[in-house]
């Protein structure tokens, strides 16, 4: 066994990346042990084509605070997205077309009906648990099921829907509700804000310059390619034993993967019973965020369609001639294989008819062993049961990760949000 170091951080996303810098700011030896052969997880800032994309993580904001805080601490700058100049919306097979003003104010009528009752169930929105007793009624609904107990017309039922399946990246048949009051609360109990917050704001050299920079900050050790396969606590410490079985001791460990992968690993003794039930339920974001490369009228648009293949489609860049580089983003990562051009060709006709597809590119995260799925859109039951035992420290195994953050989680913010905590805590408990 290699010498004990003071923490093991098993996970090397921004949760990981700064619970290690918080427990080495603090003396501690760190040690991260990421399964990739990168750090960043969900964030990954790539070339394509010889412009940076975000395959995962992209967009933040001011009123993300514990970004923003990281942001001016780094020196970075962020950037602001263009305009968009043409809105579409399809309801039932017909695509109309406005402007993004006329497009909102039909999702604002749907969406005050969804959010009404916000104020009180969620008063404290990094509490979330504040005012429990009135969550729970959202706590206990799909997302579909919310828009059952609305009165909408055909229009702001077909625009709210493909709004709220972008949002959720998951069938709303499966998304909790609270999904959605959660990032309204967030973002100061607005629709305008809560559009800012999620796809307006991009730094400058990508999520990677934050990440590195968060990770000079402090003297850490980085072993990649190393996934753990199993972590015991003996002795008045932990073991963690990675695939290749290599093993390393430490006197804390912060578990900081994703909660859909925490069931790959083996915890001896096995994890208390309630976070054992959360790890069983997991939560249902399962969709695709694509690139696309086209050529067509050289506006900037964005288009919606429910229940499509990437039903939320928007300019990202204009780049030449009558080059644009476009997003989309699906609710099912199984239903759209951005390597099959034809397929995703048909698909872009179907959406924004009069564009030719030039190339597409995506990771499938729901593939991918080490995140399976992408951005942590809960499933009903997890404020009411799991929340709080997934943040509870049992022993010398702490569990950390954007998809348990009291306040942006699934956003890089409920990362840094987790990994600070654990930092902390480990750093207290390791002392
Ligand atoms: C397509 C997509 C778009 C998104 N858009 C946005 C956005 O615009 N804005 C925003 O704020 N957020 C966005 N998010 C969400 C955001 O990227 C994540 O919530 C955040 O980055 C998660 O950070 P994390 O450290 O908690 O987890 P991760 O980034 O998933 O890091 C966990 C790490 O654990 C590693 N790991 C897993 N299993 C093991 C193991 N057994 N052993 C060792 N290591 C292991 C993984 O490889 C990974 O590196 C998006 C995510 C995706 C996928």
């Amino acid at each position: 066994m290699a010498e004990r170091c003071d923490v093991i951080v098993v996970g090397g996303g921004f949760a990981g990346v700064t619970a290690a810098r918080e427990c080495a700011l603090r003396g501690r030896r760190a040690l991260v042990l990421e399964a990739r052969d990168r750090l960043g997880g969900r964030t990954w800032t790539a070339d394509w084509h010889g412009r940076a994309i975000e395959y995962g993580g992209e967009w933040v904001h001011w009123h993300q605070p514990h970004t923003f805080s990281e942001i001016t601490r780094a020196g970075l700058e962020v950037a602001i997205s263009r305009d968009v100049q043409r809105a579409g919306w399809h309801v039932d097979g017909e695509l109309r077309w406005g402007t993004p003003a006329e497009r909102d104010a039909i999702t604002k009528r749907g969406w005050d009906k969804f959010v009404d009752g916000v104020r009180t169930a969620l008063p404290q929105p990094h509490a979330p648990l504040s005012a429990i007793g009135e969550l729970t009624h959202f706590d206990r609904i799909t997302i579909a099921e919310r828009m059952d107990e609305l009165e909408l017309d055909e229009e702001e039922r077909w625009v709210l829907a493909a709004e709220l399946e972008s949002l959720a990246h998951a069938p709303l048949t499966d998304a909790g509700a609270v999904a959605v009051l959660r990032w309204h609360a967030l973002s100061g109990y607005s629709l305008a804000l809560t559009q800012e917050t999620g796809g307006r704001v991009t730094i400058v050299g990508g999520t990677g310059a934050l990440l590195r920079a968060i990770a000079a900050a402090a003297p850490v050790e980085w072993m990649l390619q190393s996934p753990v396969a199993a972590i015991s606590q003996r002795d008045g410490g932990v073991e963690v034993t990675t695939h290749d079985g290599r093993t390393f001791g430490a006197a804390v460990a912060i578990v900081a993967v994703p909660l859909n992968t925490l069931g790959a690993i083996e915890f001896d003794p096995p994890l208390a019973e309630d976070k054992q039930r959360a790890v069983a339920l997991g939560q249902a974001s399962r969709g695709i965020k694509l690139m696309l490369e086209v050529r067509g009228d050289h506006t900037t648009a964005n288009v919606i369609q429910r229940g499509h293949e990437f039903g939320y489609l928007g300019t990202d860049e204009l780049v030449d001639g009558s080059m644009q580089q476009m997003i989309g983003f699906g609710l099912d990562a199984a239903r759209c294989d951005a390597g099959d051009l034809p397929q995703v060709a048909r698909a872009l006709h179907a959406i924004l008819p009069g564009y030719e597809l030039v190339d597409a590119t995506a990771h499938d995260w729901l593939d991918d062993e080490y995140s399976r799925g992408t951005w942590a859109i809960h499933r009903p039951g997890w404020y009411e049961h799991c929340h709080a035992a997934m943040n509870r420290v049992d022993g010398r195994i702490l569990l950390a990760g954007a998809d348990l953050a009291n306040g942006w989680a699934g956003f890089i913010d409920g990362a840094i949000e987790s990994g600070l905590r654990a930092g902390a805590r480990a750093a207290a408990l390791s002392g």
